[in-house]
């Protein structure tokens, strides 16, 4: 068929046009050079990089105070950029105990695999880290507020930690978001996304984000993202980019109405225990006021004081609810970590993190506070009664 040119137009769009094209055309074997040398900026193929997803990257790294991101096909992707990208057999890193459970499997099983050595550490806990610590250490990789009892890590502790051994601090800033935490101004050295949570915001969207601070490291992760395939689609760009316009607004809303349930929560039979980090009655909430400035986040967990069957009449009668796993949609969703996240551990190591077959992780949404708080009252009170 025959090439048909762009229509002229001496007005420009105001939204980020979708660019779903593989391949772009160059004028010239020169032209093409000066775009390899890096004397133009252009593009070739779209596993090496796109207009949607520089947009994404250059609006995220607006937001963590960076620059040279890389946005990839989902958080994980993110993920395995920093481990798989940057260290190298031989190598040893260091995870929270409760990081998110695909990377905690990447620790477990795939970095061992090709010979870099793993250990798990509470990041609320300075000391256990150092003793974590070996020669060949590399990398630290925690979550400033982990899943699902919502503890708060020692980032100012850990980041000088690692400045005196020499190890790169990776913060996972999914849960608590650029509204909530800004690890560089922490002393992190990388910062990954899942943008698939509350940054798209609407469950429709998989993506991640990466950047460190050093350029030579952004460089070697993005090479790797593009030589393994980790490129993210055009149209998920796209739909996150729009999606991440009203991030801020509703991560406002979201914790907010978080923090509300939380105390309504508390308040009611039937409920054993709330933990919400701006609460003053969670275990790092000294911590949190510190290092999360009053922003708080839109998690909350809870446990209910019967068991398995306190928990299915929950789920049936919290109407309007989607209990699935995830997290950061604009409407409020319900985990269950006995069941879904946390089932692969013992009875016992559930006990020993605290998850009981009562615990429910929430998201909050954007729902109307009061009659959120309404449909707690009465699952809350289903549970307790069926
Ligand atoms: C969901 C999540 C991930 C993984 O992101 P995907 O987009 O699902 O691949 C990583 N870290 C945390 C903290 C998450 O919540």
């Amino acid at each position: 068929m025959r090439p048909v040119p762009l229509p002229d137009s001496a007005s420009r769009p105001v939204v980020t046009p979708l660019s779903p094209s593989v391949v772009y055309a160059s004028e010239t074997p020169d032209a093409l050079d000066d775009q390899y040398e890096g004397r133009v900026h252009g593009y070739t193929y779209s596993r090496e990089g796109h207009p949607n997803a520089d947009v994404v990257a250059a609006r995220l790294d607006d937001m963590e105070g960076a620059e040279g991101g890389v946005v990839t096909g989902s958080g994980m992707s993110a993920v395995s950029a920093v481990l798989l990208g940057l260290l190298k057999s031989g190598d040893h890193v260091i995870g929270g105990n409760q990081l998110y459970g695909r990377s905690l499997r990447l620790m477990a099983e795939d970095l061992p695999r090709l010979g870099i050595a793993t250990s798990l550490a509470d990041p609320g806990d300075v000391d256990a880290v150092r003793a974590a610590i070996r020669p060949e250490t590399r990398l630290l990789l925690v979550e400033a507020v982990s899943n699902p009892t919502l503890a708060v890590a020692d980032i100012d502790g850990l980041a000088t930690l690692c400045r005196e051994h020499g190890i790169l601090l990776a913060v996972d800033n999914t849960f608590t978001t650029p509204r909530g935490f800004l690890p560089f101004e922490h002393g992190a050295d990388i910062v990954i996304h899942s943008i698939t949570k509350l940054l798209a915001g609407h469950s429709d969207v998989m993506l991640g984000y990466v950047v460190a601070k050093d350029q030579a490291l952004n460089d070697r992760m993005r090479v790797f993202a593009v030589t393994t395939g980790l490129t993210p689609s055009p149209f998920d760009c796209w739909l996150a980019e729009r999606g991440m316009l009203s991030f801020d607004l509703r991560f406002d809303r979201a914790q907010a109405t978080a923090a509300a349930l939380a105390d309504h929560l508390a308040t009611l039979p039937g409920v054993a225990r709330v933990l919400y980090p701006m609460r003053a009655d969670h275990p790092d909430h000294a911590r949190a006021a510190e290092l999360l400035q009053g922003q708080g986040c839109n998690m909350v967990s809870f446990e209910l004081t019967g068991g398995r069957n306190a928990a299915n009449a929950f789920t049936r009668a919290a109407d309007g609810l989607s209990f699935a796993p995830t997290l950061g949609d604009v409407g409020t969703t319900l985990s269950h970590p006995a069941s879904s996240s946390h089932r692969a551990l013992t009875a016992e190591n559930r006990a020993a993190l605290g998850l009981s077959e009562g615990f429910f992780r929430v998201s909050v949404g954007l729902e109307d506070p009061e009659a959120l708080k309404q449909v707690f009252t009465d699952a809350v009170a289903a549970a307790t009664t069926g």
